[in-house]
């Protein structure tokens, strides 16, 4: 955020940040709830919404945004997200879309792994869950996939074809992103699931499709998203080249 806006609003990300890791570590305590889970991620999808369009309002882009239905640079970045967005992700999907259309996700997933995520091509090929330029879960979209509101499509076109690394967007909910990130990862860390916070997309969707009780199974402690914890190039937030 521009500097006249960091006192007022630093203080109060903070405590968005104290909020959410509450949430978390509340929803994810000893019940081991599958509800809750499911409920976490949307309270935190929720929570994003209504605070970077409040804060927005006080602290406006400068300069229009350029987002508009049908454009699809961001979603040939590589998506980082976490556990619990992944389950509500995967129970979205289940309820709204046909099993044929399930089924063709899951082979798309494991072709996009199997050309090693998109990362040796330029362009890297679309996430997934992208059809007809049309995001097939956009109500449970992944948080970062929300935060991108870039000022200059030009500047998205360029980075999408590796002639640039950042895209000047505005900066609100961007920070909003941040702090409910690193709120629900500290959360995760208090419940003892630490490691879940940033886990690679795609990899961690397809272990939740193709694993039995994959949400009883993670809420009881066993490491399913192991293989999804990523250590390739942009693992950490924001590195050029991802979301
Ligand atoms: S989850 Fe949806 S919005 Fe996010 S990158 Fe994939 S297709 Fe795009």
């Amino acid at each position: 955020m521009a500097d006249q806006t960091d006192d007022v609003a630093g203080g109060f990300l903070l405590d968005l940040r104290a909020s959410v890791r509450d949430m978390a570590s509340g929803l994810l305590g000893p019940a081991h709830d599958p509800a809750g889970v499911l409920n976490l991620a949307t309270n935190m999808l929720k929570i994003f919404e209504l605070t970077q369009q409040s804060l927005a309002a006080t602290f406006p882009p400068a300069e229009p945004i350029a987002c508009a239905k049908g454009c699809t640079y961001c979603c040939h970045l590589l998506v980082f997200t976490d556990a619990p967005t992944v389950f509500l992700v995967a129970d979205t999907m289940n309820r709204t879309l046909a099993p044929a259309a399930v089924a063709a996700l899951k082979d798309r997933l494991a072709a996009f792994e199997a050309d090693n995520f998109g990362l040796d091509t330029v362009p890297r090929p679309a996430c997934p869950l992208l059809v007809d330029s049309l995001c097939q879960v956009y109500a449970a979209r992944p948080l970062v996939c929300r935060a991108q509101n870039s000022f200059h499509v030009a500047q998205c076109e360029e980075k999408h074809l590796g002639e640039r690394k950042m895209v000047e967007a505005h900066d609100v909910p961007l920070d909003v992103w941040n702090a409910v990130s690193e709120g629900l990862a500290d959360g995760l860390k208090e419940a003892g699931y630490a490691g879940d916070a940033n886990l690679e997309f795609s990899k961690a969707l397809g272990i939740v499709l193709d694993t039995d009780r994959a949400l009883e199974r993670w809420l009881g402690g066993e490491p399913i998203f192991a293989p999804a914890r990523w250590q390739g190039p942009g693992g950490a937030q924001g590195l050029p080249g991802t979301h």
